[in-house]
């Protein structure tokens, strides 16, 4: 059993100021930047946002907008016409339901078309300050790992995880596994030799003795 105090312990030696890196202002900027960074890169999508922002600063303008001219506006950040068609069906919904507003609770965030758990969490730990673990392509690898989960499917890896972090530790800890992923436990060949989490993670040890 991984000893989950330490592990947190060093993330926050490591990671003291770690946050999201998606540029945005309020809500519906973060809602609008987590749902274009899907297979795209934080810089990409903070590039993109800089203009798109100046141009779209209500919900209304997603819902009311030519859907081709948005999909143009977004294009740098890929699957531009699954996105676009998301932003503007959400926009609608937040109108629709919410007079424009991005709601703040988990079960009215993944009824809005194209926010699944995993940008929920994003929302709400970073724009609402209320904790939520995000389990991206990172979290779950690193996790699987470590051995703090056997799980594969993203939404069961964050129930394993709920159950072993405390609360208030839920938005960094996702924060930080994601830039220890991007610097260290990469995705093809992690740095374990360099990693000061190896001798808390099943994968390190395994790698280390063989
Ligand atoms: S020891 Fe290796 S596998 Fe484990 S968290 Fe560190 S880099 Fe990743």
């Amino acid at each position: 059993m991984q000893d989950i105090l330490a592990i947190l312990r060093i993330l926050d030696q490591m990671y003291p100021k770690a946050k999201c890196s998606l540029d945005f202002k309020n809500p519906l900027e973060l809602l609008v930047a987590t749902v274009l960074s899907a297979q795209c890169t934080d810089e990409r999508v903070n590039q993109v946002t800089k203009n798109l922002f100046k141009k779209y600063q209500a919900a209304a303008d997603y819902a009311n907008g030519p859907l081709n001219e948005l999909e143009e506006d977004i294009r740098p950040t890929g699957f531009f016409r699954n996105k676009a068609k998301s932003l503007k069906n959400c926009g609608a919904a937040l109108v629709k339901k919410y007079k424009g507003e991005v709601p703040n609770s988990l079960e009215e965030l993944v009824k809005l078309p194209g926010i699944g758990r995993k940008t929920a969490n994003v929302i709400l730990g970073t724009a609402f300050n209320t904790p939520g673990i995000v389990v991206d392509t990172h979290v779950g690898r690193i996790t699987q790992r470590i051995g703090l989960t056997r799980q594969r499917d993203p939404v069961k890896i964050e129930f394993d995880l709920m159950e072993l972090i405390p609360k208030e530790k839920w938005t960094v800890f996702s924060h930080q596994l994601i830039q220890h992923g991007r610097k260290i436990c990469t995705a093809r060949k992690p740095k374990c030799p360099d990693c000061p989490l190896l001798e808390h993670c099943d994968h390190g040890q395994v790698t280390a003795g063989s």
